[in-house]
């Protein structure tokens, strides 16, 4: 490492379960985040402190002054620019040494299955239901760690999906795609500022702890996979709830069939 990025990384090496073998599979890291709102603003903010070597980001939306608040990398010389480029230049500022991929788009299918491949994992920060079953299902289909946030009013929920693991949920195990909740756009219910902030950093150490496991056999992080991570801002309360693989959902059920089929 370079003299100031061995000091700037030098907490990491430090702690536990990382050391600087961890910080170097940071820094060769290739990470998916999808969405550049109140989730993925501290997301990147905190992947690219931590010397990720790679943002590949995507947001179609562009900043207004409703976003503010909650979007601290922007500010009011933004509105009207892409998220993804208003961020990809913050960034800029603050750890340049992390490429950052601005894609100014919505995702979808093709997309999707064109960029998760790249990537070490994938961050979903999206906030619409549909978009979030389909990061799911691309990411089963991938066989591709996703570690996925949610948050409204007072409330968050955390949780990791690692479809390499046969005997895992995926989101759609627990979150029956066919059973969408009523509309909880925040424009209409409110989200508290610091939430989103505390669920993205959630999702930024999940996705620093699944890097390091992964290239690091040393490493003895252990994951939040198999539980609902739940957070109540309003009681400052926290909750973590076991899950289990659903044998009849219909995402990664499916894509276990297929395999089977491929192997006859
Ligand atoms: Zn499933």
């Amino acid at each position: 490492m370079a003299d100031h990025a061995a000091l700037r990384h030098s907490r990491h090496a430090l702690l536990d379960g990382i050391d600087d073998e961890g910080v170097a599979a940071l820094q060769a890291a290739r990470v998916l985040l999808i969405g550049a709102g109140g989730l993925g603003c501290p997301a990147a903010l905190y992947l690219s402190a931590s010397g990720i070597g790679r943002l590949h980001w995507f947001d179609g939306d562009k900043v207004d002054a409703t976003n503010l608040a909650r979007q601290t990398l922007f500010g009011p010389a933004d509105i009207g620019q892409f998220k993804v480029a208003a961020g990809a230049a913050a960034l800029g500022r603050t750890s340049p040494e992390t490429e950052v991929i601005a894609e100014p788009r919505f995702i979808d299918a093709s997309l999707l299955d064109a960029a998760i491949p790249l990537a070490d994992v994938v961050l979903d920060c999206t906030d619409q239901w549909s978009t979030r079953q389909l990061i799911n299902a691309r990411c089963v289909a991938n066989r591709k760690p996703l570690v996925s946030a949610a948050a409204i009013e007072w409330s968050g929920q955390l949780m990791c999906i690692d479809p390499r693991q046969s005997d895992q949920a995926c989101y759609a195990c627990v979150f029956d795609p066919q059973t969408e909740p009523v509309a909880h756009a925040c424009g209409a219910y409110g989200v508290l500022s610091p939430l989103v902030g505390a669920m993205g950093c959630l999702q930024a150490a999940e996705a620093i702890k699944l890097i390091v496991r992964s290239r690091h056999p040393g490493s003895s992080l252990p994951s939040a996979a198999q539980t609902l991570t739940l957070v109540d801002m309003k009681t400052a309360s926290w909750q973590q709830v076991r899950i289990s693989r659903n044998p009849a959902c219909p995402v990664c059920q499916s894509e276990r069939a297929k395999a089977a089929a491929g192997r006859d």
